[in-house]
């Protein structure tokens, strides 16, 4: 391990316990048996900022004993006893706000005010969740077997493994394991490999807020290596993923032996509708926040821009006026709005996708990448006159390109926003009443947003249809994917009135 990074982490951080270096199971800091380790850098600069070890596959199935034993205790407590410690956790992470934001720029990359935003949102679901743990009713059902009460009752469904992405490093992780956690489950953990110390951060703040050992873990290893033992050990009962749809299949599939619970929010490829009754103005603002959060990579990006045709000119203009006044840097400095993609790849990639659109003749309105501050950052460009058999088009493109596509009436539109495979989340932006609920209809996707670029949160049912997933997170049924129905039946109760 590289004592000097970590004392160089560490010293930007007022609490440097926050930092940690090794996975979490059991209520125990643990290092790797078998000696393999892995790197993680600050995209911004490409300097390492620490390592973490890759667990043995016995020490996943130790997590998972782990996990098993806990289960037994966790799920006993009363929901107002694991409320308590839920919302214990909620204000720790409040509290080190500034630290946990740090350490999400060092190892992610985005600018502090987004990092700190993501704080708040990820701790947002904990207090939600803490709440809606308490109201996991049954029912009581009208009886159509003589002299017997039905009913129902909720229960945890079990251990819940828990694997998530590295764009939004910590709120993939509450919104999930708060769910689980309230629901009397206890979790594993396995974030990416990019963002691990987020998740640490979480783990060093639950077991402050005494959150027992064994329920909520953090296991690390080679990515496919721990989901393949996951996916298949009978004593998990839930898989919950964030990440793209190419994972997604794989883990349905390989959690179909043991027949699991399967919850995943995977990709997106957000249209942004712009009605022809729009102020191109306002219209091209809210697309541009809309886009570049993030730097692009983001689940909920605009990804294809469709423009009415009487107002196409006019919003492309304004676009690459508002997108011009975007400051790209390194996201520990003030007034930056897009940090580095998250490695060189992403880059290349990006690079990818706008090539081949100019290739098949997209026009390059913006995006001089030689004015890039350093090797994983990718400048905000503008490409008009995209069409279907381009990969930005095609591909979530997970990157600041925008692409823009004029169209004719309503019917076009509609068809072009749903000629995609994916179905997470759309934009319209029109004040025409009847274009608005012809569109909310007719979108293909599990969440529509009309004139608000911001739509997400603690109360609202996040998640797509199509190969955008399956199951909802957040609101009301959050909790549903780790709870359990069971029916019960009393007979033999005797008659009402002669009982
Ligand atoms: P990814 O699928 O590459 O990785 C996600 C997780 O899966 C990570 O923990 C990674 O280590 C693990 N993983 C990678 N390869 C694996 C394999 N072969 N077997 C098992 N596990 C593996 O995704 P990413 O690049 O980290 O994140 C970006 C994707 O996440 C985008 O597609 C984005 O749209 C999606 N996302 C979706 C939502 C949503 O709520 N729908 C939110 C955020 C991100």
């Amino acid at each position: 391990m590289n004592m000097k990074l970590t004392r160089t982490l560490s010293t930007l951080l007022d609490d440097p316990r926050l930092f940690r270096q090794h996975a979490y199971v059991n209520g125990k800091w643990t290092h790797g048996e078998g000696g393999r380790e892995e790197a993680v850098f600050d995209p911004a600069t490409g300097e390492a900022i620490g390592h973490i070890p890759w667990l043995e596959a016995h020490q996943i199935r130790e997590a998972v004993d782990a996990a098993d034993a806990a289960f037994a205790h966790w799920r006993a407590l009363r929901a107002d006893e694991r409320c308590e410690r839920l919302l214990a956790w909620h204000d720790l992470l409040q509290e080190h706000r500034e630290d946990l934001a740090t350490i999400m720029t060092l190892e992610q990359g985005k600018p502090l005010p987004d990092a700190r935003g993501e704080v708040e949102y990820g701790a947002s679901f904990v207090r939600w969740f803490a709440e809606e743990g308490k109201r996991t009713f049954g029912e009581t059902i009208p009886s159509h077997i003589p002299n017997a009460a039905l009913g129902t009752l909720k229960e945890p469904v079990g251990i819940a493994a828990l694997i998530t992405p590295w764009n939004f490093p910590l709120a993939m992780i509450t919104r999930k394991a708060a769910a689980a956690m309230a629901a009397g489950c206890t979790v594993l953990v396995k974030p990416a490999g990019e963002t691990p110390f987020s998740a640490l951060a979480l783990a060093e703040l639950a077991e402050r807020a005494g959150i027992p050992g064994g329920v909520f873990n953090v296991v690390l290893g080679e990515p496919a290596e721990v989901s393949k033992i996951l996916c298949a050990e009978e004593r998990v009962k839930a898989v919950s993923f964030t990440g793209s749809t190419r994972v997604g299949r794989l883990l349905l599939e390989q959690s179909a032996q043991s027949v699991k619970r399967v919850s995943l929010e995977l990709g997106g490829n957000a249209p942004f509708i712009v009605g022809p009754d729009m102020d191109p103005k306002e219209a091209a603002f809210a697309a541009v926040a809309a886009k570049f959060q993030t730097a692009g990579q983001d689940c909920l990006a605009a990804n294809r821009i469709l423009v009415h045709e009487s107002i196409h000119d006019e919003f492309v203009e304004h676009f690459a006026e508002r997108m011009a006044a975007l400051t790209v840097g390194n996201g520990l400095e003030s007034e930056i709005d897009l940090g580095p993609l998250i490695h060189r790849q992403a880059v290349d990639k990006a690079a990818a996708i706008v090539d081949d659109a100019i290739s098949r003749g997209a026009t390059l309105v913006a995006g001089d990448q030689t004015r890039a501050p350093g090797e994983n950052y990718f400048m905000p460009t503008l490409l008009t006159g995209v069409t279907p058999e381009m990969k930005v088009w095609r591909e979530e493109n997970f990157a600041p390109v925008a692409g823009v596509t004029a169209y004719r009436d309503d019917d076009q539109v509609i068809e072009m926003a749903n000629d995609t495979e994916y179905g997470l989340a759309a934009y319209v932006y029109t004040h025409d009443i009847r274009r608005i609920w012809k569109l909310l209809r007719a979108l293909e996707y599990g969440m529509v947003s009309v004139n608000s670029v911001k739509m997400t949160g603690p109360p609202v049912p996040f998640g797509g249809v199509k190969q955008s997933g399956l199951g909802r997170e957040g609101g009301i049924t959050g909790i549903d994917e780790y709870l359990e129905t069971k029916y019960y039946c009393l007979g033999a109760l005797g008659s009402v009135s002669g009982s």
